[in-house]
């Protein structure tokens, strides 16, 4: 599967730890990030991973252009609620894409576990 790893500031380190924890799951797939969440999880795992551009500098669109284009299966995108983010339409653009494409996309390290126990078990559409 094509799986996008996305994060911002303040959620990179519980991202970065989750990744971690299933090192081995996410290592039997394609990995997609924006520039500095990419970096961070490759420094810490070691996993191949492709990345963007960082994503106040294009990278959550280039991550848009992916969905639209249907090649991507699963996103992960821990966004931070609680701080303004100067690309706000650049984030609003990629999750309303992710719905008009039915991927399935977690925002927050609940729904994160559900959607990767259903990535291990095979139980995705597209999987
Ligand atoms: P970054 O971008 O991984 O380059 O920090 C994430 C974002 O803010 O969308």
């Amino acid at each position: 599967m094509n799986i996008a790893l996305i994060a911002h500031d303040e959620k990179k380190e519980e991202l970065l730890k989750f990744v971690d924890e299933f090192k081995e799951e996410f290592a039997k797939h394609q990995l997609f990030a924006t520039g500095t969440t990419g970096k961070k999880i490759n420094e810490l795992t070691n996993l191949p991973i492709h990345r963007f551009k960082s994503g106040p500098l294009g990278g959550d669109q280039e991550i848009g252009a992916k969905i639209a284009n249907q090649e991507l299966d699963a996103v992960f995108f821990f966004r931070d609620p609680l701080t303004a983010q100067p690309h706000e339409p650049d984030v609003s653009a990629l999750v309303r894409l992710g719905d008009v494409y039915n991927i399935p996309m977690a925002t927050n390290i609940g729904s994160a576990h559900i959607l990767i126990s259903g990535i291990i078990r095979g139980e995705l559409k597209h999987a």
